[in-house]
């Protein structure tokens, strides 16, 4: 499955998981195990957009609905050049474990669009999001399938996609998507509950390995809204981030960053702000060597593979990305005796979070930052309670656990409703 390059296809990555996991979900029946490798829908769009020179452009756009047992169809929207149909299947998989394995009432989703945000207005990206909603309007919905941010979309993109899919119905519709701004019923502590959930699971897993997070020395590929957050958090509790990067590559400083100035000159698209950091500048590859006891992989998937997983030096790795771990990669930590806290339980915030926001949205509730960050707080400690259980049971790692847990969860949903007809 692994290519030369390390990285392999995410699908058949998705489909090895489910495979291997479910030898550990007992009394399973193989033929839903089987069901669960397919996907239940999957809308492909080829839409135009005005682009602001006056030319038309043609743009391809995913949504994969993976499974909806235990709920709705839930999951994010990304804009990157390589998304397709293969990456749009796996990451729609994971989603439907991560609801299971925190126990929220969603199914698995993913979309996005192939196009290059970075070289595109805002009023390019508007006229994509739009015409990309209307699209797929009839496919979402909140009881249907539920959007959200993922790589390069974020609070704006979503106000669109609600505004589109209102005009659509006649009246407003905040619940089609969460991860909205504040103004138009998004969740307050929905904007950062990724990259806090990553570091509260990370906080559980050094209580487990036996050391604190105080002092410890934290490595994060990613200066967006995961790795961005996370960072800020872990800053927040007295680690030393030593090390942030973006796709352009990274600050280390071994005695700690500045983190809200390394942030600030990850932002800065002229770059000229790094010189206010007193840090040097280093490679994602050097980066993801350095060594440290954290290793937050926060960018994209396939950063850890065979060729560089020999190399890392830390004593665990936290995935706030998805798939950022190539199953290779996976046996030679495993080998090796280092912790990983697998994406689908590491990054599981930000879902969360999204359902309490359309929780609200449905009920015209509104609740506290403090009563968000609680009950993420309470459901975080309960799932990694559950799957360290399973880890232990099983003599398996973490990501096998986990997995276990949640196909497990929703095999036994899909078995419960039966077929029909
Ligand atoms: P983002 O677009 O806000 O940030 C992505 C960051 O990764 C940026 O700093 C970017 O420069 C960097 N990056 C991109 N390509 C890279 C590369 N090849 N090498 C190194 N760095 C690179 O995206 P995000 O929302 O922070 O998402 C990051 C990851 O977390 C994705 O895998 C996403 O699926 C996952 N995730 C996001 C959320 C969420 O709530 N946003 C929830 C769960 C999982």
């Amino acid at each position: 499955m692994e290519e030369k390059s390390g990285k392999v296809n995410l699908a058949e990555m998705a489909i090895s998981q489910i495979e291997r996991a479910s030898q550990y979900v007992p009394d399973v029946d193989r033929g839903v195990v089987e069901k669960l490798k397919y996907t239940k829908r999957e809308i492909i769009v080829h839409f135009p957009a005005k682009m602001d020179d006056g030319s038309v452009r043609v743009f391809s756009g995913y949504r994969v609905q993976h499974n909806d047992a235990r709920g709705p169809f839930k999951g994010g929207l990304r804009y990157h050049p390589d998304v397709d149909l293969d990456e749009m299947r796996a990451l729609a998989m994971f989603m439907t474990w991560k609801a299971a394995v925190v126990s929220i009432p969603f199914g698995g989703a993913k979309g996005g669009v192939g196009c290059d945000p970075g070289t595109m207005s805002q009023c390019e990206l508007e006229n994509v999001t739009r015409r990309f909603t209307w699209e797929i309007s009839p496919f979402i919905g909140p009881e249907v399938d539920i959007p959200a941010p993922d790589v390069a979309t974020n609070p704006q993109v979503m106000a669109w996609i609600m505004d589109t899919y209102s005009m659509h119905k006649g009246h407003s519709v905040p619940g089609v998507v969460t991860g909205k701004p504040l103004a138009i019923g998004g969740s307050l502590g929905r904007f950062d509950a990724t990259g806090r959930g990553v570091f509260t699971i990370a906080a559980k897993a050094a209580k487990h390995l036996g050391f604190s997070i105080a002092g410890s020395r934290v490595v994060i590929q990613g200066a967006g809204n995961v790795g961005g957050a996370a960072a800020r958090q872990f800053a927040g509790a007295e680690a030393r981030v030593i090390a942030i990067s973006d796709v352009k590559g990274g600050l280390y400083n071994p005695a700690g960053l500045d983190v809200e100035k390394a942030l600030e000159a990850k932002r800065d698209t002229d770059y000229g702000a790094i010189a206010n950091v007193e840090a040097d500048e280093i490679t994602n590859e050097e980066l993801l060597k350095l060594e440290c006891d954290i290793l937050v992989p926060a960018a994209i998937e396939n950063q850890i593979t065979a060729l560089n997983a020999p190399g890392l030096r830390c004593r665990m790795v936290v995935e706030g990305a998805n798939g950022p771990t190539t199953p290779e990669a996976d046996a030679i930590l495993c080998d090796r005796g280092i912790y990983l806290v697998p994406d689908i339980l590491a990054n599981a915030g930000g879902v969360i979070v999204s359902y309490f926001e359309w929780v609200q949205n449905l009920q015209e509730l509104l609740w506290t930052e403090e009563e968000v960050r609680d009950r993420l707080n309470r459901i975080l400690s309960r799932a990694f309670q559950e799957v360290q259980a399973v880890a232990e049971r099983e003599h398996v790692g973490m990501r096998t656990a986990a997995l276990a847990l949640g196909i497990g969860r929703v095999a036994e949903a899909v078995r419960l409703r039966g077929f029909f007809p």
